[in-house]
């Protein structure tokens, strides 16, 4: 049997409120407005996986793959610095890889399972997991198809998750909401329908505050505490 290991997002009040860090064995995905710090969040994590588990990391590596070109080694560095690691083994322990088709995505899974069985990974990313979906089923009457491509992709990721002890962490878009939604002023909701819903085991919702300032809630899961967390977006990535 795998036991979890659960890796720092960098913020106590974020672990926390995830009872430890980001597990693994399942799916947290992260969904909010742009410069919610979905992405920056993902840095981060790319390096605290990186950490002895004494320190709250997995002690393994990453691997990234980018579907919208925002990865930025250059914000591993500074990152890399904060946590008294070395930049450069850190960069090379994550692996990556940007994806331009919903299919290139899936076939890219299918070459990291492969790297998986052979190399320690701890942490997969995937940002955005939707965007090329919602690009690739832009037409009318696409979307039933779509879901159901959007389905055989979580259910790998999951298959991923459980059979290497990874974390996976999935970024995901907001959503007009006319029906109404928690963001009140402006509507809102996570795309990628009920297949999304099903699939990640936590749901992180972000949304800005004052300045620097991020707002974290759980959605939708009954079994961990209600209650907004706030955390800061720095160059040394996310912290308290
Ligand atoms: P999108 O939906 O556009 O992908 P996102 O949720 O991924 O948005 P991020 O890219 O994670 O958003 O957050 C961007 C924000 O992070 C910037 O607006 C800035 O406030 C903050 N940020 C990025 N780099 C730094 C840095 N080096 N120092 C401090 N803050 C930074
Ligand atoms: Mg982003």
């Amino acid at each position: 049997r795998k036991s979890v290991v659960r890796i720092t997002t960098g913020s106590q009040a974020l672990d926390e409120l995830l009872g430890g860090g980001i597990e693994t064995l399942c799916i947290t995905e992260a969904f909010g407005e742009f410069r919610s710090g979905k992405t920056q969040l993902a840095h981060t994590l790319c390096v605290s996986t990186q950490l002895p588990i004494h320190m709250h990391g997995g002690n393994g590596k990453v691997a990234y793959i980018d579907t919208e070109g925002t990865f930025r080694p250059e914000r591993i560095v500074p990152i890399a610095e904060r946590f008294g690691m070395d930049a450069n083994a850190v960069l090379d322990n994550i692996i990556y890889a940007r994806a331009y088709t919903y299919e290139h995505q899936y076939n890219l899974l299918l070459g990291l399972a492969a790297k998986m069985a052979e190399e320690p990974f701890r942490l997969l990313i995937v940002d955005s997991v939707i965007a090329l979906f919602r690009v690739d089923f832009s037409g009318r009457g696409e979307l039933a198809e779509r879901q159901q491509k959007l389905a055989q992709m979580l259910s790998r990721l999951t298959k991923i998750a459980e059979e290497f002890n990874v974390a996976v962490y999935i970024t995901n878009q907001v959503i007009a909401d006319p029906g109404g939604g928690m963001f009140i002023s402006d509507p809102k909701k996570p795309a990628g329908g009920h297949v999304l819903a099903h699939a990640a085991t936590i749901r992180l919702m972000l949304r800005k505050g004052k300045g620097e300032q991020r707002v974290c809630k759980i959605f939708d899961a009954p079994n961990l505490p209600e209650g907004e967390h706030v955390f800061q977006v720095t160059s040394g990535g996310i912290m308290d």
